[in-house]
């Protein structure tokens, strides 16, 4: 990972990690007022959210609405997919505050964008199953601009982050030792502070704090190191986006169901495990990553929920115990996986960093005492799934040795993504009133 890093960094194409700038060169540190908006793109759904917030890192107020995003819409056209986020925003605008407010706006746009500012930059390719072949080069805040004045609404967008800069503003703003962010939800990625020095394919990149946020779009990290197996294989051959994000299609909620499905049907097709009844693992993503948590989160002795599963939704019926923890342990296996390359991946950046304890270039010690490391993380994954969580944290445990992990914490943020957007659209709109512009 570090070495893809540096080699991202060094050149555009460098590597399969991006490393993206993302012109954020300050990050919310308590003193923003006022009232904000911000609309989260994520992978399966939208937010729209107003935050008020006062001197001293205090929001006042914060209103979130939640919407699914309807999966025809994910492979349509540009124009029907921003029509829905600008209307779903112009809905919630007029309810809160009327028709003719307007204010800075942070457009949280989870997909791989090259930013020609922080307000602007266009779309490198599609992730997370969606595919709308036009939207590919073009300027999504100004698909979004242009989107909001269709439907009459005087908005315009401030700041465009990808979610994972947005986590890490939230976590900024609480905790000025935070200096990565991870999300592992539909997708996965990570952002972290770079030194402008350090960022060589961008010579002469000047800012006022000597540092900026790089995306580094992780989900897309590959190397012959990762354990593949012929169950990745055959999910990558199944996805829109052959060949590419395949970290990512270890690691998130939109793949680890499938990939267990994949070894359960092959199970069914070379045994007779699961009797007649296995045609149904045929079907792809029959499984999904919520169930595959319940799955490995059934605790009962006689695993009643995973017979429930079983019975309702993979139309196996009365599994034997031994099957059944069978299954478990197929899902506990993609599970601990995908949670051991997630810390492995965070690892890297702490590496990258200085701050993973090998006392290594640009160390992370002052005068002997180790650094104190916060990493922000939201997502699904390690949200609402323990066992998950659980892997992940042992894991990271094990790899920087008990003495090291004890000076990083993994901060859950909630609503990061979209609150952090709206902060960040603070701090340009300030910048912006700074500069007289
Ligand atoms: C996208 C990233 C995003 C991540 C988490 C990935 O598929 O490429 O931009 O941060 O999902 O939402
Ligand atoms: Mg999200």
């Amino acid at each position: 990972m570090v070495v893809e890093m540096h080699a991202g960094l060094a050149s555009d194409g460098g590597s399969k990690l991006k490393m993206l700038l993302t012109f954020v060169d300050a990050l919310p540190n308590g003193n923003e007022e006022g009232i904000y908006y911000a609309i989260d793109l994520g992978g399966t759904s939208i937010r729209v959210l107003r935050v008020e917030v006062g001197a001293g890192s205090v929001i006042i107020n914060r209103k979130v609405e939640h919407q699914p995003i309807p999966e025809e819409l994910t492979k349509g056209t540009t124009e029907s997919l921003f029509n829905f986020v600008a209307l779903a925003l112009k809905n919630f605008v007029e309810k809160e505050d009327g028709k003719d407010e307007k204010r800075a706006l942070g457009f949280t746009f989870s997909f791989p964008v090259r930013q020609n500012s922080v307000s602007s930059g266009s779309l490198i390719r599609w992730t997370k199953g969606f595919s709308i072949e036009d939207t590919v080069g073009k300027d999504v805040a100004q698909c979004l601009n242009e989107a909001l004045a269709r439907c009459g609404l005087n908005v315009r967008v401030t700041a465009l982050v990808n979610d994972t800069v947005g986590t890490l503003a939230l976590g900024h703003y609480y905790d000025e030792d935070t200096v990565a962010a991870v999300i592992i939800g539909a997708g996965t990625n990570a952002c972290y502070i770079e030194r402008t020095d350090a960022i060589i394919k961008c010579q002469g990149l000047l800012t006022n704090s000597g540092g900026m946020v790089v995306n580094m779009e992780w989900g897309n990290f590959w190397s012959s190191h990762l354990p593949r197996t012929p169950y990745d294989i055959s999910l990558d051959d199944k996805t829109q986006n052959r060949n590419d994000q395949g970290f990512e299609k270890m690691i998130s909620g939109m793949y680890l169901g499938e990939i267990a499905r994949l070894v359960l049907h092959r199970m069914a097709h070379e045994s007779d495990v699961f009797g007649d009844a296995a045609d149904i693992l045929s079907t792809p993503f029959i499984l999904s990553t919520p169930r595959l948590a319940a799955i490995c989160e059934d605790d009962s002795p006689d695993l009643s929920e995973v017979r429930r599963i079983l019975q309702e939704h993979l139309k196996i019926p009365d599994a034997p115990l031994k099957t059944r923890r069978l299954v478990v342990k197929v899902c506990d296996i993609v599970t601990r996986r995908a949670a051991r390359l997630a810390a492995a991946g965070i690892v890297g950046i702490l590496k990258k960093l200085g701050r993973d304890g090998s006392g290594a270039a640009s160390s992370g010690r002052t005068r002997g005492q180790p650094k104190r490391t916060v990493v922000a993380i939201e997502g699904g994954l390690y949200q609402g799934y323990p066992v998950f969580r659980e892997y992940l944290d042992e894991a990271l445990e094990e790899i920087l040795g008990e003495e090291v992990a004890r000076n990083v914490t993994l901060r859950v943020t909630e609503d990061g993504s979209g609150v952090g957007a709206a902060l960040l659209a603070a701090v340009h709109s300030l910048n912006r009133q700074q500069q007289g512009g």
